[in-house]
């Protein structure tokens, strides 16, 4: 698991020992012992629940499937993350990302704790008769957990809106008169999910990508010029002009972020090259993104890869392998597939001075360390990705409040609020010699330990 919890806290933790202005009162032996009390409560989390689901499979097989709810902290409220349908599903990748969770809420300032599922099974091993009887057996195992005010699944890889649909029925069948619509995000929209809550991850990754490399460059560059951060040089050096970006991952995330940059053409930004689990396609003129989105949403997700299949999709690109993408000559690389894309062994290949996370965790922290001494901008996973449980917390609203936003006001919401909080890290971040990534870690483990000592936790 690329970035580890301990390590998170402890870096953070380190920072802000430092930091007069964070728990300016508390002095001397207090400060150590309550730095002590948030290295604790933040490093584990409060519950990891464990079952093996029995289902009985239409080929009247019977698997017991290892299946983990892990809340990791609710100081914020409800614990909140996705569910995962992966055969790499294992403990402590959940815990830790159910520690990203309450980090990424924390950040943006969504009123969630922080939680994650997992289930471990390969979704492309099973019928649909038979994923819906692991997806409605998850909710038999834990349903006295979860609930509206409790813990809030969402879809994250391998699930989507059809699994919610499922398990949020089962929750209302097996709890009646409990409130119900709230009890999972990421719904179909008939079935009480928010508009544009699909896109919401792919669009919010975009979204940070232009509005640092743009929109933010462009309004502060006399900041930027004045000071040697390095940072502050890649961003100058990459910014306003029309850039070559790299997207690995064609799935929810990384297609909509795709597309995003094809279809903001103000910027003449050009979509270069986009990989799946089998190839990596290219074409330094830009590639036809609605054809390849056309072309995978007849063909179960998978880009083309044969020349009469880009044909058929009107798509011309070499065909290459699907590593490639990675060590492209590009402008930057987005990453939407899976953790531990980018470690030690292959991060001396990677030319792109920015690194967007789509995915959760897909730069090892050693390969991370490498990448930010050479002045490459990751804007990392806890702030690209979070458009994601953004636009769940204006579902869980909406069906709290029985009203509904139009896709408009929905997506207006989701960047005002990425906005708002990159507002606040990225002054700080081209100032001071630490990575984004630690700038965002400092501010959201400041957040949770100033509730945390209101609420007197810190003792
Ligand atoms: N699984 C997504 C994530 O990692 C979404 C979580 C949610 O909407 O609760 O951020």
């Amino acid at each position: 698991m690329a970035i580890k919890t301990e390590a998170i806290v402890q870096h953070s933790l380190d920072a802000l020992l430092e930091d007069e202005t964070f728990l300016p009162t508390v002095k001397g032996d207090a400060r150590k012992q309550a730095f002590t009390s948030l290295a604790a409560i933040l490093s584990t989390p409060n519950h990891i629940h464990k079952a093996f689901l029995r289902i009985g499979l239409e080929d009247k097989k019977i698997v017991r499937v290892p299946a983990f709810r892990v809340q990791h902290n609710n100081t914020l409220g409800p614990y909140k993350g996705g569910i995962r349908f992966h055969e790499s599903v294992k403990e402590e990748e959940v815990t830790n990302l159910a520690a990203l969770m309450t980090l990424k809420n924390a950040l943006h300032e969504v009123p969630f704790g922080g939680g994650k599922g997992g289930v471990v099974i390969n979704p492309r091993d099973f019928s649909e008769k038979d994923l819906h009887k692991i997806a409605v057996k998850y909710v038999h195992y834990f349903s006295d957990v979860l609930g509206t005010d409790k813990d809030i699944p969402a879809p994250d890889m391998g699930t989507g809106e059809r699994e919610m649909d499922w398990m949020m029925a089962e929750y209302k069948s097996i709890k009646p008169g409990e409130p119900y619509r709230g009890s999972f995000t990421g719904k179909s929209v008939v079935n009480g999910g928010s508009l544009g809550r699909r896109e919401a991850t792919g669009k919010g990754v975009y979204f940070t990508f232009r509005y640092l490399l743009h929109d933010f460059v462009k309004e502060q560059y006399q900041l930027l010029s004045n000071t040697d951060n390095r940072f502050a040089k890649t961003a100058l050096n990459t910014a306003n002009r029309p850039l070559k970006i790299a997207v690995q991952g064609f799935g929810n995330v990384g297609s909509i972020a795709a597309l995003e940059a094809y279809q903001c053409t103000y910027l003449q930004n050009k979509v270069v090259a986009v990989s799946d689990r089998h190839v990596t396609l290219y074409n330094s003129e830009g590639l036809n993104i609605p054809g390849l989105i056309d072309f995978t949403s007849q063909q179960h997700g998978d880009l083309p890869i044969t020349e009469k299949q880009l044909e058929k999709a009107g798509v011309k690109a070499d065909i290459l392998h699907r590593e490639e993408v990675l060590y492209l000559d590009v402008d930057a690389l987005f990453l939407a597939a899976l953790e531990d894309q980018i470690h030690e062994d292959n991060v001396e290949q990677i030319k792109a001075p920015v690194i967007v996370e789509g995915a959760n965790a897909p730069v090892t922290s050693e390969a991370d360390n490498v990448l930010s001494d050479n002045g490459v901008i990751i804007i990392p996973d806890i702030l690209a990705n979070a458009g994601g449980v953004i636009v769940s917390y204006l579902e869980w609203l909406q069906g709290r409040e029985t009203q509904f936003y139009t896709e408009e006001q929905v997506f207006k919401l989701l960047y005002d609020k990425m906005q708002k909080t990159m507002d606040s890290i990225l002054p700080p971040f081209f100032n001071d010699p630490y990575p984004l990534r630690q700038n965002c870690y400092i501010h959201a483990v400041m957040k949770l330990s100033t509730i945390l000592y209101r609420h007197g936790k810190l003792y």
